[in-house]
């Protein structure tokens, strides 16, 4: 091995070894031409790459452009470059321009003439990936196999680290996408707690707003819901506070006839990306203050295989969004629609129920109605049942009702118990002169006069026709005389208006006590007490007539 090969030899390993190290792909590219001009001793060194999608090379590093390289597209079919790749063999060309697969467009671009080049392919097993390229040997001299030699082992080299620059390059990709789909995992998973974790829709949509916003990136979102007549409703949005709109976004309605994106989602059920929203001539800024919007993705919101909104995110950034982002944001407009669909049941069940609660109170206050009536009746007719119509006094029955439970109470305590007998006198000739109405007048206001006069314990009845008993309780003979003179006397008082003037009239009085020997039921003292009025009645009427005890 002579000298000049050990050299090279040492070069290409320093080379391997800074591969190794961790510079940048570009900073090992043009390490590499700067070694390969060194060791071929030429004027220039240039790598270009395969552009698959345009079939030509591209200059990716080269000696002479010093700050930025400049894009110099080479064709594969002419030029010796490309057909050194073609070949995948070194091509030597000595006398370059006369070359019929010479391509004048790179000298006449750097300013350079090419006199020899030397190119050799970029290959990986079986891929052809480009070309490296020296130009111009120095001292006028020619290139010979040993240049394109020492090129073929730095174009190994440069391969390697092409290959793992790209291999690093789609781990690192594999790795993001890895962690987004975890993220989305992630995201979609704390919607779902959202989801279960409260009935309340606007809560459920901002948190799911909010976990968009983890793996789509935006300045601002919304949900958006379909009104009648078309019309689709800001009901929540995310992101807007730093644009100062955060306040009455429900304000904001676009109808859906006028904007296509909507129209389209609303009609195929699916997602759209609006890369460039200026393209599109039926965007309108839903405010002027969101004129930054550049890039939107949307997706619709399916109820019942119904669109009943949309979920719709905005970017300042142009061309933000690709399909993934529209499959990922459908995913998170399902989880919406199944909050909203959640709480429309519950609001739905809580109606009923309200409703239900509604009827149930109003059957309660009419039963509570009904039972007060049926109270009032009761009690009307239970009054009704013991008084005199005419009188309103207790009538006959219910007197002896009230007289037996006296008459057992004295008999037991041996407490006095008086009884009266009022009977009005000649009363048939006031019938007779003024008519019976008058009679009934007399009658309702001997029994006011008569209640007016008595104590609450006392008993007053209608005995019969114009016949009134009073039962009094701890009363003996002689009180009981005195409160009869003073009914008595009162009665004389009483005056009946008549189609003939003011009529009076006179009672005669009748008094009974009980007699433990001779009174074995109230009857008999009533009996006594009746006795007693008539012998009032005898002496003249009008007066007091006490039965003798016995
Ligand atoms: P005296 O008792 O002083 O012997 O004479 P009198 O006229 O009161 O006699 P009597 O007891 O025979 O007559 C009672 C009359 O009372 C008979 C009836 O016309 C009248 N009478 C009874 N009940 C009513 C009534 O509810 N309304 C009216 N207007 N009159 C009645
Ligand atoms: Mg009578
Ligand atoms: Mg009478």
């Amino acid at each position: 091995m002579d000298q000049d090969t050990r050299l090279r030899l040492e070069r290409i390993l320093a080379i391997s070894y800074e591969m190794i190290s961790t510079a940048s792909l570009d900073d090992i590219l043009h390490r590499i031409v700067q070694v390969a001009a060194e060791l071929v001793d030429c004027e220039t060194v240039g790598i270009l790459l395969l552009d698959e999608s345009a079939n030509i090379l591209r200059f990716v590093a080269a000696t002479l452009f010093k700050d930025r390289l400049l894009d110099i597209p080479v064709p594969l079919d002419v030029s010796i470059a490309g057909a050194a790749f073609t070949s995948a063999q070194p091509i030597i060309a000595n006398d370059a321009r006369r070359d019929p697969r010479y391509y004048p467009k790179v000298d006449q671009v750097l300013g350079l003439s090419t006199q020899s080049l030397v190119a050799v392919p970029l290959q990986f097993r079986d891929r052809k990936i480009g070309v490296l390229e020296a130009k111009n040997k120095k001292q006028g001299l020619l290139f010979d196999a040993a240049d394109a030699e020492t090129l073929a082992l730095l174009a190994a080299q440069t391969t390697i680290a092409i290959e793992n620059a790209r291999l690093l390059d789609q781990y690192a990709r594999l790795l993001q996408t890895e962690q987004t789909e975890h993220q989305m995992a992630d995201a979609l998973r704390q919607a779902s707690v959202a989801l279960s974790s409260t009935l309340d829709y606007a809560q459920v949509i901002d948190r799911i707003l909010e976990q968009v916003s983890q793996v789509i990136p935006n300045d601002t979102s919304n949900v958006m819901m379909i009104e009648a007549g078309d019309i689709a409703r800001v009901f929540r949005g995310h992101g807007y506070a730093r644009f100062g709109t955060a306040e009455k976004l429900d304000s904001i309605t676009l109808n859906i006839a006028d904007a296509a994106g909507l129209r389209q989602m609303r009609a195929t059920g699916k997602p759209i990306v609006i890369p460039d929203v200026s393209q599109d001539p039926t965007w309108v800024h839903s405010r002027p203050e969101h004129a930054w919007i550049k890039s939107y993705v949307g997706a619709p919101i399916i109820i019942h295989d119904q669109v009943a909104g949309f979920l719709n995110a905005n970017s300042a950034t142009l061309n933000a969004y690709d399909q993934t982002d529209a499959e990922r944001l459908q995913a998170f407009a399902a989880h919406a629609a199944t909050a909203i669909e959640n709480a429309r049941l519950y609001q739905q069940a809580q109606q009923e129920i309200a409703e239900r609660i509604k009827v149930e109170e109003e059957l309660r206050q009419h039963r509570d109605h009904l039972e007060e009536l049926v109270k009032e009746r009761t009690a009307e007719l239970q009054r009704l049942a013991i008084t005199d119509p005419l009188t309103e006094v207790f009538n006959r029955r219910h007197l002896f009702v009230l007289g037996e439970q006296a008459f057992q109470q004295a008999q037991r305590y041996r407490h006095p118990l008086a009884a009266l007998m009022i009977d009005l006198d000649h009363f048939k000739q006031i019938n007779d002169r003024y008519g019976h109405a008058v009679g009934d007048q007399a009658l309702k206001k001997l029994a006011e006069r008569l209640v007016s006069n008595l104590r609450a314990v006392d008993i007053l009845g209608r005995y019969g026709g114009e016949e009134f008993v009073v039962l009094m309780p701890e009363t003996d003979g002689e009180t009981a005389r005195q409160t009869a003179e003073r009914l008595c006397a009162s009665i004389r008082a009483i005056k009946v208006e008549t189609a003939h003037g003011g009529i009076s009239f006179t009672a005669s009085i009748g008094i009974a006590t009980l007699h433990a020997a001779n009174d074995v039921t109230i009857d008999a003292l009533i009996q006594r007490a009746d006795a007693a009025m008539y012998a009032a009645k005898q002496a003249g009427r009008n007066q007091v007539c006490a039965q003798r005890q016995e």
